[in-house]
């Protein structure tokens, strides 16, 4: 690591689906601490300065297989696993069908059961957050460590509610497993809202609001000390939950729709709600999502990335921005190709003239404090 890396802060992420790509991968942990192709394991989280994040729960639907093969549109593959395909085309992709619950809850108990494993194997080289003193201590070693990171900090995170029954009765089992982080959706429907098709260009308007199971499960993620990430929610749900919850409005891993135009993406007024609630967006990596053109072409630059950062901070204030990488799950820009070259992007803001405390707001501070409000009452 060159001397000026080691003076920046390390980073808390806002999502990534390292834990699909282990799972997918017949759920061997080792090469998790040795290093795999793919955009995330402990010598790449070392190398960057990756000091924790939301790691996701994804169950995928059959039909989706494409969805995780992600090569961008000159035939070069951007993350990791089987031989490359033809990209999916994001204006006329398909909206993918609901997942059936036995199948959700299977594929959610394997997974859960590899983190477990993981932390296990890891021997203190990760370390699972569930309460305010995991916060505590978090909070202690950012401060202490610039960049140098002590250990991997992972929150459970479910990317779709899928796991969870409809009258919320395996709620508090999953809580108890160490759930801390639920995503309502990913693009699809189901028992409690709908998430948006992957559309470009679009906006996030389609389909209805929450269900009445949905209102439910927001009320009680926010009485047992869950966060609830908006992504991927449709724009009536994402207003239905800012009516519901009485907790900060957090949005794990997106872009700016102003800058691209992709359903996935936020608008201004979303932007502005997040920041008037003191909730987080992640600004998410994926490439389909960050360019003007919507193109999955990893030949995207910085400046883009940027781009995006700077236009939330301008709606939501420098304490409601952070980082949302998708890493594992999306087509990275080739200049931030996995977490190893995590300081190429705080290289870029301080070059901007980013002053040492919004870095470090923006590296972990707001996840941090996000998390905190979430699972504190
Ligand atoms: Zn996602």
């Amino acid at each position: 690591m060159s001397s000026q890396a080691s003076l920046l802060p390390a980073f808390f992420d806002g999502h990534n689906d390292t834990l699909l790509r282990l799972h997918l991968a017949d759920s061997d942990v080792e090469p998790f601490f040795s290093g795999r192709r793919g955009h995330l394991d402990l010598p790449k989280a070392r190398a960057g300065g990756f000091g924790g994040g939301f790691f996701a729960v994804f169950v995928p639907n059959p039909s989706d297989e494409d969805l995780l093969d992600l090569v961008d549109d000159k035939g070069s593959k951007g993350a990791v696993g089987k031989p490359a395909k033809l990209p999916w085309s994001r204006d006329n992709a398909p909206y993918s069908p609901p997942v059936d619950a036995e199948t959700a809850v299977r594929i959610a108990t394997e997974v859960m059961d590899l983190a477990e494993r993981l932390v296990s194997v890891g021997k203190g080289r990760i370390v699972w957050m569930k309460d305010s003193s995991d916060l505590d201590q978090a909070e202690r070693a950012f401060r202490s460590m610039p960049h140098d990171i002590d250990a991997v900090r992972l929150v459970l995170h479910f990317e779709g509610a899928e796991p969870i029954r409809s009258d919320l009765s395996n709620l508090e089992h999953w809580y108890s497993r160490g759930l801390r982080s639920l995503g309502l959706v990913w693009s699809r429907r189901n028992d409690f809202a709908a998430g948006v098709p992957f559309r470009y260009p679009s906006t996030p308007d389609h389909f209805d609001g929450l269900t009445a199971a949905g209102k439910d499960l927001v009320r009680a993620c926010d009485e047992l000390g869950i966060l609830l990430d908006l992504a991927h929610l449709n724009e009536r749900g994402f207003w239905d939950v800012s009516r519901t919850s009485t907790k900060p409005l957090v949005v794990t891993h997106a872009g700016a729709l102003s800058v691209c135009p992709s359903s996935r993406n936020l608008t201004d007024d979303q932007i502005r709600a997040i920041g008037d609630s003191d909730g987080v967006v992640g600004v998410n990596l994926h490439c389909g999502d960050l360019r003007t053109d919507g193109r999955l072409n990893s030949d995207t630059p910085l400046e883009v990335v940027i781009q995006h950062i700077e236009t939330m901070v301008g709606l939501a204030g420098p304490r409601h921005v952070a980082l949302g990488s998708d890493f594992d799950g999306a087509l990275m820009p080739r200049c931030l190709s996995d977490a190893s070259k995590l300081p190429t992007l705080l290289s870029g803001l301080k070059d901007r003239g980013w002053k040492d405390d919004a870095l470090a707001a923006f590296a972990y501070g707001n996840w941090l404090r996000a998390l905190r409000a979430a699972w504190e009452g």
